[in-house]
């Protein structure tokens, strides 16, 4: 085996290496020249070496003269709607680039910042922002959730699990309503199914916690989070009325 590799080496080393480039010279110009002398060749021969090797051609017609089908010459590039020399040697000298760089430099630095000092600056939310969930009550006092179920139904995550009851009067009301907010992709689909707006999502965004069960919200969290916010739930229903 070492035998064999000191050959091939000894054998590389005397090979020069303008032997080399004169037979891929050679190689390639055989190439470019060939051209199919086979009868039956339906390819153009006019294309390239690789037409005429793989027998593409864009006419069949053995009869039709072939002359069409060469490659038309390179055209020159036009560079007469570009700037002229003379501006370009202007920009180039009299650093006009650099100065407009500057320019936009100076203007960025009298700007406010778009940065925001979270937490003790926030920026602006959507009236359509999804976060915390919150079941609202009418102005009586009555919870608005009449046990229909669609929300359940629909939540992509199963994430919400409902009980229900039927009172004395007559109506239906939950006896359970719990979401995993673990498992809440926030979609909205709930409140979007809900037809008399009881689950809402509001625009509270940090109810991070430090254990996995507080995060498991039963009835009267989701009731106290509609109590608590329900200037700004009914504001938000309002300001997108128009586009419900
Ligand atoms: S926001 Fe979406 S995922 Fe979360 S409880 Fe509502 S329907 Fe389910
Ligand atoms: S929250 Fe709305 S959709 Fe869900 S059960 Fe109650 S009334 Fe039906």
């Amino acid at each position: 085996m070492a035998t064999l590799l000191v050959q091939r080496v000894v054998a590389r080393s005397l090979v020069p290496t303008a032997s080399i480039r004169a037979f891929s010279m050679s190689r390639s110009a055989a190439l470019a020249t060939h051209r199919p002398e086979a009868p039956n060749s339906t390819g153009p021969t006019l294309i390239s070496p690789v037409h005429d090797q793989l027998n593409i051609g864009l006419d069949h017609n053995p009869d039709k003269p072939r002359s069409h089908l060469a490659r038309p010459p390179a055209q020159a590039p036009n560079y007469s709607d570009g700037p002229s020399a003379l501006e370009k040697a202007g920009q180039l000298f009299l650093f006009t680039e650099l100065a407009r760089g500057l320019w936009i430099t100076l203007e960025n630095f009298f700007r406010p910042p778009y940065t925001i000092q979270y937490p003790f600056e926030k920026g602006p939310l959507s009236p359509r922002f999804r976060g915390e969930h919150a079941l609202r009550r009418y102005p009586t006092g009555e919870e608005r959730c009449i046990a229909c179920k669609l929300c359940e139904a629909i939540c992509p995550a199963l994430a919400i699990t409902i009980e229900s009851e039927a009172r004395d009067d007559g109506s239906r009301r939950t006896t359970r309503y719990d979401i995993d907010m673990t498992k809440c992709i926030y979609c909205g689909m709930c409140q979007e199914a809900c037809p008399v707006d009881a689950i809402v999502e509001t625009q509270t965004l940090e109810f991070a916690t430090e254990t996995r069960e507080e995060l498991l919200y039963n009835k009267e969290k989701l009731l106290a989070n509609g109590d608590r916010a329900e200037t700004e739930i009914a504001s938000n229903i309002y300001a997108d009325h128009l586009q419900r």
